[in-house]
C-alpha cells in the first residue's frame, strides 16, 4: 500500500534513477505524483475508421505503421508517415519533421490525433499528435489498454522526453491502484456537500482517469468535480492557515496608543495640503488599529503617487506623540534618503527628531546614530531593510513602517522568520526589531504598517497578504494633469530629443531611463554609460546631464539625487534605480529607451515618476528593433490606460504570478495545482469557507471537523513551506 507521503521511488516502475528525474520536476512523493495532473485530455473513446474520416474534423485514430520517410522540399523538410487499417491507408505529414526520422517501425500500432485536411485531393492528418502504442500490442489488446477506448490523460513529459506522457499514464495508474484507501478527509462535510466535492480518493482517480462520457470541455478547463475538489483543497488549506494567523495575531499583546485631541492637533499641524478622501479613510483605519491592544498588521496599498508617504508620517506621529519610536524601512538607499528628506521637511518643523541610518555612513557616525536610537533620542529612524533588520537596539519601538514596493509576499515573510530560527516570531519581516522582550521595554509588540506601490489584483492580495488587513488609496491627490503616453520607434529619437530640449527650455526636467535590469550586468551598464556620454556631449551639450545607477557610491547617488531635486540637473540618465518612489514634481518627461525590454509593472512605476506636479507630463516609450507579441500588448496597455489596477491585472495575465512578483523575490506560495489566474473564483470560495470553518464549531461543522481541518492544514504548511509555527 502506498501512502501519500511515500517517496515516489517505491511506486511500481520508478526506482531510484527515474525518481531523480521526477525530483527535478518537484515530484518527490506519491502525493506529488498524483498531483501531476494531465494538461490535456484526448477523447479516444471512439477511435475512427480511416474510411469514415471527414475533411475538417478532429479525429482520433488507431492504426498500424506501414512506412515512413523524410522528404526535403525547397522550403522545409517534411516527414511523411503512412498508416493503415486493413486495406485502408492514410497519410500523415509533419512539417519540419526531421526529428521524427527514426521514430516509427512498420507494424507498430500508433494512436493519432489531429485535424483531417484535404491535400492534393487526398485526406491527410497534418501535424497530428501521436503515440506509439508498441508493436507488442495487438489491436484487440489495445482495446483494453490505458491508451485507447477511453478519455486519455496527456501529461507533460519529463527528463528531456525520457518520461513520456505514456509512461506517466502507466506509473500514475499503478500508484492509484496501490494507493491506500484511507486518505484523510480534511474538508468538513457541509462544505463538501455545498460544493458537491467528491472524496479525496475519488477525485484523484477521476482527474487522471475520467469516467466515460465526462464532458471534454470541463476536463480541458479543469472544471470537473474532481478538478474542483483538488484545486479547492489546495487553496482552502492555504487560506485556512492565513486566516488562522490573522486571528492569532489579534490575541497577542500590542500597544494601545492613545488618540486624543493633542495627537490630532499634532497631525493637523504637519499637513501641507488637504488629504484626499482615500488618505483620510486609510488613516482612520490605521489609527483605529493602533489604539487597539493587539499589534497592527496592515497593508497600505496604493498606486504610485497616491500619497502613501503622508499617511505613513501621520501614523508615525501617533506613535511618537505617545512616547514611542518609529522605524521606517525602505527597499533602497536612494529611497531611504528621499524619505529622510521629506520627513525632515514635513516633520522637523514640529520638532521631531529624525535620523537616517544608511550603510554608507562612516563607522563613527553609525555608532553614534545607533546610540541615539538606543537612548531613545531618535524618534523616527529611517533606513534600508537590510540595515534596520540587523540588530538595532531601540529604546521604545512602537511602530514599524515597511515600504516594500511589493517585493515581499507573505510566504517570504514567513520564510524570513524561519531563517532567524525563531519559530514563535510571527512578525512581518521586521527582523530583530520585532522582539520587544529582549530589546525594548515597550509594553507589547510594535505595530507594523506595510506599504506597497503596485496595485495588486484583489484575488492575489487575498492570498499573498491574507494575514494582513488592507487599506487602499484609490484616489489620486488633486491638481494632477493626466500623463500623455506615446510610443515611438528609436529611428525617431531626434524628434524625441528635440522635444526634451523644449521642455528643458520651459524650465522642466526629464528622466531618460536605460534598461539595466540586473545592476551587476557589466555589458548592460556599459551600454547605459555610453548612452549617457552621447546625451551629455553630443545631444544636450548645453544642458546639465547627470547619470545615476545602482553601482555608484551612495554618497554620489545622494548628491546627484539632491541636485536633481533642486532643479540643478536638467536631464537624469538612469537605470531602473529610480523606479522606486523618487519624487520630483518638476520632472515632466520620462523617456524610456528599449521600453520593450521592461515589464509592464516596471514601466508603470517608471511613468509614476512624472505627472507629480501641475504641469503636463509626457512619457515616451522608445522601442528599438522587433517587439514581441507580449511586448506589443504591454506597450499598448500603457498607452491606453494609467489605471494601476488594470495594468496589474494585465501584467498578471501576461506573466503569471511568479513573474509578476519578480521570480526570485516572489515569496509566492508555490501551488501544486492551482493557478491564480484560472482559479480566482475558487480562491474566493476557499477564503470564504476557510473563514467559516474557523468560526465553527456550529450547527453545520463539528468540533472534530474543525480539528481535523486544522491538523491537515498544519501538516501541509509544514510540508510545503517547512513551517511549524502557523497556528
Ligand atoms: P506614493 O508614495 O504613494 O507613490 P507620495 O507619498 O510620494 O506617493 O506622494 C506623491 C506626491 O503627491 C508627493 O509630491 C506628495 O507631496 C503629493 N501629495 C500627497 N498627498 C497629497 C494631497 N492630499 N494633496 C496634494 N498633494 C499630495
Ligand atoms: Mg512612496
Amino acid at each position: 500500500m502506498l501512502e501519500p507521503s511515500t517517496p515516489v521511488q517505491f511506486v511500481k516502475g520508478i526506482g531510484p534513477k527515474l525518481s531523480e528525474i521526477l525530483a527535478a520536476k518537484g515530484v518527490n512523493t506519491v502525493d506529488d505524483l498524483l498531483h501531476y495532473l494531465p494538461f490535456r485530455y484526448e477523447d479516444r473513446q471512439n477511435p475512427r475508421g480511416i474510411a469514415e474520416l471527414q475533411m475538417g474534423e478532429m479525429a482520433t485514430l488507431i492504426a498500424e505503421v506501414r512506412n515512413s520517410g523524410l522528404f526535403r522540399t525547397r522550403r522545409m523538410p517534411i516527414f511523411q508517415l503512412t498508416v493503415g487499417q486493413g486495406r485502408s491507408r492514410l497519410k500523415c505529414i509533419w512539417f519540419n519533421g526531421t526529428y521524427l526520422k527514426d521514430k516509427f517501425l512498420p507494424g507498430q500500432l500508433v494512436a493519432l490525433y489531429g485535424k483531417v485536411e484535404l491535400n492534393r485531393g487526398e485526406l491527410q492528418l497534418v501535424n497530428p499528435e501521436f503515440e506509439i502504442l508498441g508493436a507488442e500490442e495487438t489491436e484487440e489488446k489495445a482495446a483494453e489498454s490505458l491508451e485507447v477506448g477511453r478519455i486519455v490523460p496527456i501529461y507533460e513529459s519529463a527528463g528531456q522526453g525520457r518520461l513520456t506522457s505514456r509512461w506517466f499514464r502507466r506509473i500514475i495508474h499503478n500508484a492509484l491502484k496501490d494507493l491506500t484507501p484511507e486518505l484523510p478527509e480534511g474538508i468538513p462535510a457541509a462544505i463538501r456537500r455545498r460544493l458537491s466535492l467528491p472524496s479525496p480518493g475519488e477525485a484523484l482517480w477521476k482527474v487522471h482517469w475520467p469516467t466515460e462520457g465526462e464532458s471534454l470541455h470541463d476536463l480541458q478547463s479543469q472544471r470537473t468535480p474532481a478538478h474542483i475538489r483538488i484545486i479547492f483543497e489546495e487553496l482552502f488549506f492555504i487560506e485556512l492557515g492565513l486566516e488562522l494567523k490573522r486571528r492569532e495575531q489579534k490575541t497577542r499583546t500590542g500597544i494601545a496608543f492613545e488618540l486624543n485631541d493633542h495627537v490630532r492637533e499634532a497631525i493637523k499641524k504637519i499637513l501641507p495640503f488637504h488629504p484626499t478622501g482615500a488618505q483620510k479613510r486609510a488613516l482612520k483605519e490605521i489609527a483605529s488599529d493602533m489604539v487597539k491592544p493587539f499589534p497592527m498588521r496592515r497593508l497600505l496599498q496604493g498606486d504610485v503617487g497616491s500619497g502613501k508617504t503622508l499617511v505613513a508620517f501621520e501614523a508615525a506621529i501617533i506613535a511618537i506623540e505617545n512616547g514611542f519610536q518609529v522605524a521606517l524601512m525602505a527597499p533602497t538607499e536612494i529611497l531611504a534618503q528621499q524619505h529622510y528628506f521629506s520627513a525632515r521637511r514635513i516633520l522637523e518643523p514640529s520638532g521631531y527628531r529624525i535620523v537616517l541610518l544608511t550603510g554608507s555612513l562612516e563607522d563613527d557616525r553609525k555608532r553614534e546614530t545607533r546610540r541615539h536610537i538606543a537612548q531613545g533620542n531618535a524618534q523616527l529612524v529611517i533606513g534600508t531593510h537590510a540595515l534596520i533588520e540587523q540588530k538595532v537596539d531601540f529604546a521604545k519601538l512602537g511602530l514599524v513602517i515597511v515600504d516594500e514596493q511589493h517585493r515581499f509576499g507573505v510566504m517570504q515573510r514567513f520564510k524570513l522568520m524561519k531563517k532567524r530560527g525563531d519559530a514563535t516570531d510571527t512578525h512581518v519581516g521586521t527582523g530583530a526589531l520585532a522582539r520587544p522582550a529582549e530589546q525594548s521595554p515597550a509594553p507589547g509588540e510594535p505595530d507594523v504598517l506595510v506599504m506597497t506601490a503596485t496595485p495588486i489584483p484583489r484575488t492575489l492580495a487575498l492570498t499573498l497578504y491574507g494575514d494582513l488587513d488592507i487599506s487602499v488609496l484609490d484616489e489620486m491627490p488633486p491638481g494632477r494633469t493626466p500623463i500623455v503616453t506615446r510610443r515611438v520607434g528609436d529611428e525617431r529619437s531626434d524628434e524625441v530629443w528635440q522635444f526634451v530640449r523644449k521642455q528643458a527650455a520651459a524650465g522642466h526636467q526629464a528622466y531618460v531611463v536605460y534598461p539595466v535590469i540586473e545592476e551587476n550586468e557589466e555589458s548592460e551598464l556599459k551600454a547605459a554609460m555610453k548612452m549617457y556620454g552621447q546625451l551629455s556631449k553630443k545631444i544636450f551639450p548645453n544642458l546639465n546631464v547627470a547619470v545615476l545607477h545602482g553601482r555608484m557610491d551612495a554618497d554620489l547617488k545622494e548628491q546627484v539625487m539632491r541636485l536633481f531635486q533642486q532643479g540643478k540637473i536638467h536631464i537624469l540618465v538612469s537605470t531602473t534605480v529610480i523606479e522606486v518612489g523618487v519624487d520630483v514634481p518638476n520632472a515632466t518627461v520620462m523617456v524610456v529607451e528599449h521600453a520593450e525590454r521592461f515589464g509592464l509593472a516596471q514601466l508603470h512605476q517608471l511613468r509614476g515618476r512624472i505627472g507629480r506636479g501641475a504641469a503636463k507630463s509626457y512619457c515616451i516609450l522608445m522601442t528599438g528593433g522587433k517587439v514581441s507579441e507580449d511586448g506589443e500588448r504591454r506597450l499598448d496597455a500603457l498607452v491606453r490606460t494609467s489605471d494601476g489596477f488594470q495594468i496589474a491585472e494585465l501584467d498578471l495575465e501576461l506573466r503569471g504570478p511568479g513573474e509578476f512578483f519578480g521570480t526570485r523575490q516572489a515569496g509566492m506560495p508555490s501551488f501544486q495545482v492551482a493557478s491564480l489566474i484560472r482559479d480566482r473564483d475558487l480562491l474566493e470560495l476557499a477564503k470564504k469557507e476557510a473563514t467559516a470553518v474557523l468560526s465553527g464549531p456550529n450547527y453545520e461543522i463539528s468540533q472534530s471537523e474543525v480539528d481535523r481541518a486544522l491538523w491537515q492544514m498544519r501538516t501541509r504548511w509544514q510540508k510545503t513551506y517547512g513551517l511549524v509555527e502557523v497556528g
